[in-house]
């Protein structure tokens, strides 16, 4: 799904220039489970908003799909946000004055769907990911767990090729984060390709492979053996 050659990052800082992502190489297949873990400030937002299309590298190829995203266009890269990556975000992100059902509708609006098509896909959804009691609140009505629920089906209700989470138990507590984590093991077995980052070596256990950054670099890359889960 993911081919990544040489991509580098640059910010400009005043004067200066700051090399973030200093040349990574990263292939990620179909249905593989990972996490990215490392110091903070050693760029693994960075490189989740690069693999998330939120973002374009300074210089190498990314190549999602068999589509090179590296040099495409901010309207080109919305088009490949909508269909083939669902992002989770620490804060959750979501309308405050919207319902949850709303809220996980919302992206199928951008994908031209019929309202009735969205309403129905939202409430299952929802149901997936344990909800459905709760369609009509607002997230300052739910808990935090139940917000990031909100979020992960935001995520998924695109059906697409990659779930992409930045720390998604950052603001949540350990039990909290477990019932997540169990939610996107789920979301894994159900042939899903999920990438986080975590700074939990609990959390990076959930996924089958991890992949250690250190100062913009790959430091390690490590695969589980195969286990039962
Ligand atoms: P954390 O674990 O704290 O979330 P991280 O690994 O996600 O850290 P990044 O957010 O990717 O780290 O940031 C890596 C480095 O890039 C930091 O030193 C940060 O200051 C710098 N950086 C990130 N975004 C920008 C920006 N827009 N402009 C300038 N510097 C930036
Ligand atoms: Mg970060």
């Amino acid at each position: 799904v993911i081919e990544i050659r040489d991509i580098t990052r640059d910010f400009p800082l005043g004067q200066e220039i700051v090399k973030v992502l200093k040349g990574i190489n990263l292939d990620i297949d179909r249905g593989e489970y990972v996490a990215f873990m490392g110091p903070s400030g050693s760029g693994k937002s960075t490189l989740m908003n690069l693999l998330g299309c939120l973002d374009t590298p300074t210089s190498g190829s990314y190549v999602l799909n068999g589509k090179d995203v590296s040099q495409m266009s901010d309207d080109e890269l919305a088009e490949i946000r909508n269909k083939e990556i669902g992002f989770v975000f620490q804060t959750f992100n979501l309308l405050p004055r919207t319902t949850a059902l709303d809220n996980v509708a919302l992206p199928m609006v951008y994908a031209g769907y019929s309202k009735a098509d969205r309403i129905e896909r939202a409430k299952e959804v929802l149901n997936n990911v344990g909800l459905g009691d709760r369609m009509d609140h607002r997230p300052n009505q739910l808990s935090g767990g139940q917000r990031q629920r909100v979020a992960v089906g935001r995520a998924l209700v695109n059906k697409p090729s990659i779930i992409l989470a930045d720390e998604p138990t950052g603001n949540l507590d350990s039990k909290t984060s477990v019932e997540i984590m169990n939610l996107f093991d789920e979301i894994h077995s159900a042939g899903n390709t999920v990438i986080l980052v975590t700074h939990e070596e609990e959390i990076a256990e959930h996924a089958h492979r991890i992949i250690r950054l250190k100062d913009g670099m790959v430091e390690s890359d490590t695969r589980k053996e195969k286990v039962n889960s």
